[in-house]
């Protein structure tokens, strides 16, 4: 009989933004193979003092999957603590196959992603009603490819919000292709390092034109999202077009209309 390996969620930095079942498995966890320096706080806060705690930095795939064999081997609860979400840029495919290969259950735990802890750092919204209600995570190419119709300057034609992770080595790629998609110079443009890191994180505002300076005045060079978005510096709009789902003439499921109802079959926000 072996153990179950689960694929953590750490979240971005901050050991409190894991989430509670994440910790609950920590807690309880024999082993924990985590992915670089990003996660290690979560893993030595909430791993039990016997645990065996392993960092990957420096190991193949090959290497991990046998590992974390042997470790549900020998454990109960084995944990492999990722950043963010572990289905976003986590090589978790590469990970589980060889674990069902090997017969090995597995199970995989949300994480709060940095491009949701980047905003939240900045106090800024990733839809807006009338403005954007789409959001796309991606990144541009390095020495991973971008399959075809998923160059930037493809999906920056949508004028949504983009949340480039990746990418921050290259800046002057995101800047082409938002200029060669129509967005304007002076298009806002945020980025945050080590989002929710205490005492770590930082947040860079600028335009299009000058973002890349100010990340260089900045030091930034990893560990950073890049956020480009038609709702940035919302807070600061005084023509807002409000949710309908505080609206007064808005009726939904749990409220009635106080003027003029608009009947909606769902929740809007
Ligand atoms: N699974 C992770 C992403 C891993 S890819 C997630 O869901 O967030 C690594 C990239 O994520 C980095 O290049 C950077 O773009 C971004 N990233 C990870 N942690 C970050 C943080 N705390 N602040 C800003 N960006 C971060």
């Amino acid at each position: 009989m072996s153990g179950k390996i689960w694929f953590v969620g750490a979240g971005p930095g901050d050991p409190d933004l894991i989430t509670v079942k994440g910790r609950k498995l920590l807690e309880q966890s024999g082993a924990v193979l985590f992915a670089g320096s990003l996660v290690d706080q979560a893993a030595t806060l909430y791993a039990p003092t016997d645990c065996d705690i392993r960092d990957s930095k420096e190991m193949t795939l090959e290497e991990m999957t046998d590992w974390l064999i042997a470790a549900a081997r020998q454990h109960q609860t084995v944990v492999r603590l990722q950043t963010g979400d572990p289905g976003l840029y986590g090589a978790l495919v590469e990970m589980t196959q060889p674990l069902t290969a090997a017969a090995i259950e597995w199970a995989v735990v949300p994480g709060v992603s940095s491009a949701m802890a980047s905003m939240a750092a900045a106090g800024e919204t990733l839809t807006l009603p009338e403005v954007t209600q789409t959001v796309i995570l991606t990144r541009v190419a390095g020495r991973t490819p971008m399959p075809p119709g998923e160059e930037l300057e493809a999906l920056a034609a949508h004028k949504t919000t983009l949340c480039i992770y990746l990418s921050i080595t290259l800046l002057h790629k995101v800047q082409e292709a938002l200029l060669a998609a129509g967005w304007p110079e002076d298009a806002p443009i945020l980025v945050v390092q080590k989002a929710s890191w205490p005492g770590e994180e930082k947040i860079v505002r600028g335009t299009l034109k000058d973002i890349k300076r100010k990340c260089q005045d900045e030091k930034i060079a990893s560990q950073a999202m890049i956020v480009a978005s038609p709702t940035l510096g919302a807070a600061d709009w005084p023509d807002l077009i409000r949710s309908k789902l505080y609206d007064p003439a808005f009726a939904h499921r749990f409220r009635k209309a106080t003027a003029n109802p608009v009947i909606s079959p769902e929740c809007p926000s």
